[in-house]
């Protein structure tokens, strides 16, 4: 990566960018980031503090040492763990007080890792509020993206990723929240439990292009669906916008009958026997530039040996392009 190259330049370009993903499932699994299984049901939003990023100050070397294996593994994008990271996520995990620290630090030390060879991005994920309460609490959501958007910035991220929303109306009002800082904004939507419509019932197509009527530079999807299901969405949104799709899949395998894997019986506790080969992530590198993917990432489930392997497809896609 040149130091002068924004992230959308970078995007831009025919080669696609690679990015890095699932750093609290993996994290998880380490034994340094809390599920909430045992204690509640989780999976359906209503639960109080699972999955949340205080490991960025509890266990700092340990989020560390995950960002070094993604960037060794050839990651031109680190995510600052700063999902879930919104305050009243936070309250409910009992790190409330702690949300301008925790995200300062996730920042912090995706920097230190990333130094000149990779960009920076905050991620804002969706604040569960419109599961837990329904519409009425947009006021209360953009309050509180609002607030994480201007801690990343002044932590200094250099793009913001907003990823995991269910809802597009709350979709909206994070994108109105983010372009006030300025940021360049990457959006992907989360389809669950239908890989037609998301939560409040718009179509892939429909999503990509609000939310780039809503300024997101890149658009796409993430999480919830392996590669191969999640092409379907992909193809939907590149036919409908003109700028760069950006792809986020799961590394779990879903059914036609479930296609999600937080509804997977397996989710949280038993996911070792639904992990997918790593050579789905090279196959999936493989066709991203033919399926017209410009950023291709990962999430729940991936780990260093996936991007490491969708490295190697990006690289023998590009050889015999040539
Ligand atoms: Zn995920």
């Amino acid at each position: 990566m040149s130091k002068a190259e924004t992230i959308l330049e970078r995007m831009n370009q025919k080669r696609p960018i690679l990015g890095d993903g699932g750093y609290l499932l993996e994290l998880e699994r380490r034994g340094w980031v809390d599920s909430g299984s045992g204690r509640e049901k989780v999976g359906t939003g209503k639960g109080s503090g699972q999955f949340t990023p205080e490991v960025a100050i509890e266990h700092p070397d340990a989020l560390r040492e995950l960002h070094r294996e993604f960037l060794k593994a050839g990651s031109e994008v680190l995510q600052a763990l700063t999902f879930f990271g919104t305050r009243e996520k936070l309250n409910r995990a009992g790190y409330g007080q702690q949300t301008e620290a925790i995200n300062a630090a996730a920042v912090r030390i995706a920097r230190e890792v990333a130094g000149d060879n990779a960009h920076v991005a905050g991620s804002v994920s969706r604040t569960q509020l419109f599961e837990r309460e329904g519409r009425s609490a947009a006021g209360h959501v953009r309050e509180l993206l609002n607030e994480q958007v201007l801690l990343l910035k002044n932590a200094g991220v250099d793009f913001l990723i907003m990823e995991t929303f269910f809802h597009l109306e709350e979709m909206l009002i994070g994108l109105d929240c983010a372009r006030s800082t300025g940021l360049p904004i990457v959006a992907t939507m989360t389809f669950r439990p239908k890989l037609t419509e998301c939560s409040d019932g718009h179509s892939p197509a429909e999503c990509a292009k609000a939310m780039v009527g809503a300024g997101a530079h890149a658009v796409g999807a993430n999480c919830e669906q392996e590669p191969d299901r999640m092409l379907g969405i992909l193809r939907e949104m590149r036919n409908s916008v003109s700028v760069p799709i950006a792809a986020q899949p799961a590394a779990f395998g879903t059914t036609d009958a479930i296609p999600c894997f937080t509804r997977l019986p397996e989710f949280p506790d038993g996911m070792e026997a639904i992990q997918l080969p790593r050579s789905s992530f090279e196959r999936f590198g493989s066709v991203a530039v033919s399926e017209g993917i410009q950023f291709v990432g990962g999430c729940c489930g991936c780990n260093a040996a996936y991007i490491r392997a969708a490295a190697q497809g990006l690289t023998a896609s590009n050889s015999n392009s040539r």
